[in-house]
């Protein structure tokens, strides 16, 4: 096993790694590497290429607020795009040296004698750093429910965030089970494709209209032309978004008007009155997460889809069984079933002071300050950790408040020669308390069952707050909430 010493190790090529390796480089700090599991960059990007792909946030909002696009095709831009502005990034702000690709983290240990961190890697190296950035995501790995019969079943099979392009899904009867963001994207591509189409579905989800449209090549020169403007739009959306936010948080009555939305979509979109039924919510709305679509209801009205709710009991060598017996002949079943997101880092080990195992500390619930530090873990920060998710507005907020707040911490560490920066356990708890004490007012703990809540219905994965309020808060790290030595 070969051994490098680092000064900063960063865990992911996404959105939040590249963030960050663009800011140390912006800070003169330069002797770090950006382990990357996959073979590019672009994470969650890189991985959902399902048909129909695309952000739900528009783009001007879903990029960096310093490195603006004005040539954004449409307001909620394709996957492809995403992906080849994040390979731009790379490029332009010269971060490919600092890449080792198909190089996975696996595990993580301090040492408190050296303080430095051991790194081991899936190729056998072993890395050692003054300081670690787990910018891994939260929608990474994907979860296949463990419904039974399911490896015995001969077709194709595959999940939607690891699409099988080589599969040609034409004239072939499809099951897709899920009706989650990703199914409602690529449903719609497919459908027209397949001889048949059997999705099932446990619990529909609230879909508004999409406000998508084209960019004109005259607003693209604009934006171009005139970065002011591309900038006022940009945070008109934000404000807009941000405005939902009252509803998610305080006062979940604002929603009904969405509801109302919501419900005229259906009806403008179906005629049949028992599919109306079928795809209708019973749950308060922005519980689950709001989904945007002009064209998935369309779909569930063709003649050769059907929304099989009877729910799933087993699968055999060629048919999904439905728990009132009923025997669904296919030829393949698409997964769009989500992601485990519950173990934030997981399969990573990450051993900290003392020997503690992140996921031992994490038993009772996964507590962090502002998601991005852990108590009895020195010199070690996470982006979108615990807390940090959002329901209603651009993840790219958060990550760029997080890795303007980890770069400071970085450069204190540098500056004053630490060897370990560590937040405080009393800290840590004071902010999880006031924390907890909002989240029992939101709507996502009205009642629900969603990937946002863990088996005991606590929150561990969304920020109970608004995104100004967190970047405001996390502007600069307080010495007082940390130990240094
Ligand atoms: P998801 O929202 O978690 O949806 C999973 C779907 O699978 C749900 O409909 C769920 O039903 C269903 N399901 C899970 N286990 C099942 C089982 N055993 N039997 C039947 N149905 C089952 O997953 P996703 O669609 O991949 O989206 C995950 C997240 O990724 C989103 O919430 C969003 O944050 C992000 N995403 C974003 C975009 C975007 O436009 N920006 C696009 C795609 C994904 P229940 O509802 O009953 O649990």
């Amino acid at each position: 096993m070969t051994t490098t010493a680092r000064t900063l190790v960063i865990i992911g090529a996404g959105f939040a790694g590249l963030c960050m390796a663009i800011k140390l480089k912006a800070a003169g700090i330069d002797d770090f590497v950006v382990l990357e599991a996959g073979a590019g960059v672009g994470g969650t990007w890189r991985d959902n290429t399902y048909p129909g792909c695309a952000c739900d946030v528009p783009s001007h909002l879903y990029s960096f607020s310093f490195e603006r696009r004005a040539a954004w095709s449409r307001k909620y831009s394709g996957q492809a795009e995403i992906l080849e502005y994040l390979e731009r990034c790379a490029d332009k702000y010269r971060l490919r040296p600092h890449l080792r690709l198909n190089t996975r983290a696996e595990a993580l240990r301090w040492d408190a004698a050296a303080g430095r961190w051991w790194v081991r890697t899936s190729e056998g190296v072993e890395l050692s750093a003054r300081i670690v950035v787990a910018g891994v995501g939260g929608l990474r790995v994907p979860e296949i429910p463990t419904i039974p019969g399911r490896e015995r079943f001969s077709g194709a099979t595959f999940h939607s965030a690891r699409w099988d392009h080589g599969y040609a899904l034409a004239g072939k009867r499809v099951a897709v089970i899920g009706t989650g963001a990703s199914a409602i994207q690529f449903v719609p591509q497919i459908a027209d494709k397949v001889a048949q189409l059997s999705l099932f579905q446990r619990t529909p989800p609230w879909i508004l209209p999409k406000p998508d449209r084209a960019f004109t090549g005259v607003e693209k020169r604009i934006f171009a032309a005139a970065p002011g403007i591309e900038r006022v739009y940009r945070a008109s959306i934000y404000a807009q978004m941000e405005a939902t936010a009252l509803g998610f948080l305080r006062f979940p009555k604002i929603l009904k008007a969405a509801e109302w939305l919501a419900r005229r979509h259906i009806a403008a979109q179906i005629e049949d009155p028992a599919l109306r039924a079928a795809v209708t919510p019973s749950f308060a709305i922005g519980c689950k997460r709001i989904l945007i679509s002009n064209d998935y209801y369309p779909a569930l009205t063709r003649p050769n889809v059907e929304v099989v709710t009877d729910p799933v009991a087993s699968i055999e060598e060629a048919a999904v069984v439905t728990r009132s017996g009923r025997r669904v002949a296919v030829d393949a079943i698409i997964y769009g079933t989500g992601f485990a997101v519950r173990d934030f880092l997981a399969p990573m080990t990450v051993v900290g002071r003392d020997g503690q195992e992140l996921r031992e500390a994490w038993r009772g619930g996964a507590e962090a300050f502002y998601g991005l530090a852990v108590a009895g873990f020195p010199n070690f920060f996470m982006i979108v950790g615990p807390n940090t998710g959002l329901g209603h507005n651009s993840m790219v907020v958060m990550i760029e408040a997080q890795v303007r707040y980890i770069r400071r911490c970085v450069q204190r560490i540098l500056k004053e020669g630490l060897t370990a920066l560590e937040v405080l356990p009393a800290r840590q708890r004071a902010f999880n308390e006031g924390l907890r004490g909002r989240m029992r007012r939101t709507v996502w703990k009205s009642g629900c069952q969603s990937w946002y809540l863990d088996d005991q219905g606590e929150n561990y994965t969304l920020w109970p707050g608004y995104t100004w309020e967190f970047v405001l808060r996390t502007r600069r790290p307080r010495a007082a909430d940390f130990a240094a030595a």
